[in-house]
This record gives structure tokens, sequence and C-alpha cells, in this order.
């Protein structure tokens, strides 16, 4: 099985420097691309991978390129990527930055020259200390080897690499907030249309993008567009990089063919469940994507199956909910911390995500009323896509509408003894 994106990665061992990754075929995709290829070949390339985003929406890579204008002499243009990797459950983009920095470079690199970007930038979670120590001496070894600054192998196209470590919040992932967190200003969203390909960080066009999408860029520079189709086991091409937490026996993250079945992932990656405990369903890409039930493990984890399924692929970083744990306590979880991280820009998502987290506490405590039930299912409503300016709330409603679904009874039952039972 081929995993081109973690094949430089071995557990707790350093990462390769510059010299290490070259001997692993480093950096033979950058000098391809600006030495060899227009930038309108690499976005052609890229295109024709049917690479999709993997920070969570999956919006057509190339396609995203493909908006960003013609670039104007000495206009400045940026590419960002995007690594405030915060939804709960999803460590994935962090073992691609502490494990193999240079191909985080190499990626930046490779991109930026396809969408003609002056400036690049590594928005990192600050939590994510070792990332950065790592990351800023893998950009001093680029820099050293003549790949990152002015006329990069002399090839005519310069680069700046800057990273920035976030300030904290979970909203300064959603790309727009990231810019207006990257301009030093409070991190709120901004509309879109327009998008920041077009009008971005300082009104420039941008380009944001996922660390694990950027990732697959040299490698299918180096390897053709139709190698990373063959990758996939169902319609998208590629390997994807899965992750499961809860009460599995070997909780992780492992890259495999984009569209394994989640039972396959659970039961041989994961060692299945721990002792003593059933699957009772699962969140199958991070806390804003809606319950799939255990009747659904053979789903393929692949974009069009999982949504067929009842949900999103989002960051492929499963969330298990055991059988001895509380479905009601576990949104009660998650939608405290979407309260927690709403900006507080918008009116729906500022107040309904408390009153949302209220009155699935009360439920808990013990003080739930059946009007809660039918409060909690007009809220799904309320905060839904369409009725707040980012996808935040909306996100936060998916637990909670496929919640209400898959164990209405379990809500139920907690208006009704006026109890929690999984205490
Ligand atoms: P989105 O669908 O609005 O946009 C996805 C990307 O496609 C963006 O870069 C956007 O600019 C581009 N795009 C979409 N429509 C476009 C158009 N018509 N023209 C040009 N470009 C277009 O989604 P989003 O709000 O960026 O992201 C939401 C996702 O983020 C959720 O699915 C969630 O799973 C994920 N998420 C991930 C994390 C994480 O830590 N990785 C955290 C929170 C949320």
């Amino acid at each position: 099985m081929q995993r081109p994106l973690t094949a430089n990665i071995r557990p707790n061992a350093p990462p390769p420097d510059c010299a290490a990754y070259e001997r692993a075929g480093g950096y033979q995709a950058m000098r391809r691309a600006l030495l060899q290829m227009t930038p309108a070949d690499v976005v052609g390339e890229v295109t024709k991978s049917g690479l999709r985003g993997r920070g969570g929406a999956g919006f057509g890579t190339g396609q995203k390129w493909s908006f960003v204008p013609k670039r104007k002499p000495g206009r400045r243009s940026y590419l960002i990527a995007n690594a405030d990797e915060m939804e709960p459950g999803t460590f994935k983009d962090r073992l691609l930055l502490e494990g193999d920095p240079h191909q985080m470079i190499e990626a930046v690199i490779v991109s930026a020259y396809a969408v003609g970007a002056t400036d690049g930038y590594i928005f990192v979670r600050g939590e994510y200390k070792l990332a950065i120590a790592r990351l800023t001496q893998a950009i001093g070894e680029a820099h050293a080897a003549g790949y990152l600054g002015e006329d990069i192998l002399g090839s005519g196209y310069s680069l700046n690499l800057h990273i920035h470590a976030s300030a904290g919040r979970y909203i300064c992932g959603e790309e727009t907030a990231l810019l207006t967190a990257l301009e030093g200003r409070r991190a709120q969203p901004r509309n879109k249309p327009p998008f920041p390909q077009v009008s971005g960080l300082w009104g420039a066009p941008s380009v944001v993008n996922n660390v694990e999408t950027l990732c697959n860029i040299p490698h299918i520079i180096a390897n053709g567009a139709d190698w990373f189709k063959s990758l996939g086991r169902g319609a998208d091409g590629g390997t994807k990089l899965y992750g499961i937490s809860g009460r599995v026996k070997r909780p992780g993250t492992w890259e495999l063919p984009i569209g394994t079945p989640m039972r396959e992932i659970l039961e041989e990656h994961a060692g299945g469940m721990q002792d003593g405990y059933q699957l009772r369903a699962l969140l199958p890409g991070g806390a804003s994507t809606a319950f799939l039930g255990a009747d659904q493990l053979d789903t393929a984890m692949d974009y069009g199956s999982v949504e067929k399924a009842g949900s999103r692929l989002g960051t492929g970083s499963a969330i298990v909910l055991d059988d001895r744990s509380c479905p009601v306590g576990m949104i009660c979880n998650l939608e405290h911390f979407f309260a927690q991280e709403s900006c507080g820009w918008c009116t729906p998502c500022r107040d309904g995500l408390p009153w949302v987290e209220r009155m699935l506490r009360a439920l808990e405590d013990g003080d739930g009323e059946d009007e809660d039930l039918h409060q909690l299912q007009r809220h799904v409503g309320l905060l839904g896509p369409g009725r707040t300016f980012c996808a935040h709330a909306p996100g936060a409603m998916a637990p909670l509408e496929s919640g209400l679904r898959h164990f209405r009874d379990e809500f139920e039952r907690h208006v009704r003894e006026r109890h929690c039972s999984w205490r």
C-alpha cells in the first residue's frame, strides 16, 4: 500500500532534515514544477488529479486555484497553509507538520508557484509548539539551500515564507477569520463572496488550503494525476489521513487509500472497541459532522459515500460513541465547545449556541422538559445553513440534529426519568 504523505514519518524519531528529505526524493517536485512546468501546467495537473480539500469541506483544489485572477506585476498575492487544526478529535495535520516539515515547505513552494503567490504563510495552531519549532528550523534549512527567497533555483520565481502562530481560537481556522487574524485584527469571519482567491489578505488574491491538501501537491507533480487517482478505492483519488478517538483499543491516525470502509479503519487499524464496550455511533469527520449509526460501519470513507449515508467526510477523523456513555452528555459537551468558540459576530450563533448548551445541560441535570426537545429541534433550523455568517453554527448543529434522530429515546428518557442514567 502506498503512503506518500507519511513515507518519511517514523514514530518517536526526529523528522528528516533537508539533506535526508532530499535523499528520499524530496524537492524534486519543486525542481520539476519551477524549471519544467508553467504555473498553468501545475494547476492543470492538480485539477486533473481530482484532489479535494482535506480540511473538511472537500472543495476541488484545482478549481479553487483556477479562480485566482491573472497576476499583475508588482501586486502581492498569497498562499496560506491553514495549519490551525482545532476540530475536536482531529490530529492529522499535526502528524504531517511535526513528522515531515520539509514536505510542507515543498508543498507551499509548488502551490505558491502555481497560483502566482509572492508570499506564503503557514498559519499554525498556537499549541503546536513542536511543529512551529520544526517548521522554523526547516524554513532556515530551505533558505540556506536556495529553495526560498529570491530567484529560486534560477527559475525567476521568488517566495517569502512566514510562520504565524494562532492566538488560539477555533474560529481562526475559518479561512476568512484566519485572514483577518493574519492582518492583526480580531478574528471575525468575512462575507463570501468575494472569496479569498479574489480578495483575501489585505484585499489581495489569496489561496487558503489545508495542510494535508497541500502535502499532496508535490506527490501529484512528481508522479502525475493518473497515479494519484489510482491510489483511491472509490470515486475519489489519493490517500487520506484517517483518525479515530474514543474507547477504541488503539486511537490514532493512519494514511490509507481514500474510500477505505469505516469498519476496516475501526477494526483493523484502531484495533476495535475496548473490551466491555460496544460501538453505539460515531461522528465520521470531526465534531461538526453528523452521527452515523453502528449499522453504517460499511460506509466507504469518501466524500460521496459518507454524504449518501447522511453525514460528511469532514476531516476524516472519527469520534466514537460507546454504549456506556451518554449521547446527550456527549452532544452537550460538543455544544459547550461550540458555544465557547463562537466569535460573537452574528446573533444566531452568539445567542443560540449558549441556549442549546443550556437546554442540553438541563436535560443532563434532570431539569429538562418536553418543550426543550421541541426547542432543540427548532434551534437546529434557526442556526442551520444560511442563517449565520459562517459555517460555525451550522457545523455545531450537525451532531445535535443527527443526535436528536439517532438517540430520540435517550433524550425522552432524560425528560421522563428526570435524570441521566449514564452518570
Ligand atoms: P466552504 O464550503 O465555504 O469553503 C471551502 C473552500 O472552498 C474555501 O476555501 C472556499 O473559499 C472555497 N469555495 C467554496 N465555494 C466557492 C466558490 N463558489 N467559489 C470559490 N471558492 C469557493 O467551507 P469552509 O467554511 O471553508 O469550511 C467548512 C469545513 O471546515 C467544515 O466542513 C468542517 O468540517 C471543516 N473544519 C475543519 C477544521 C479543522 O481543524 N481541520 C475545523 C473546523 C471546521
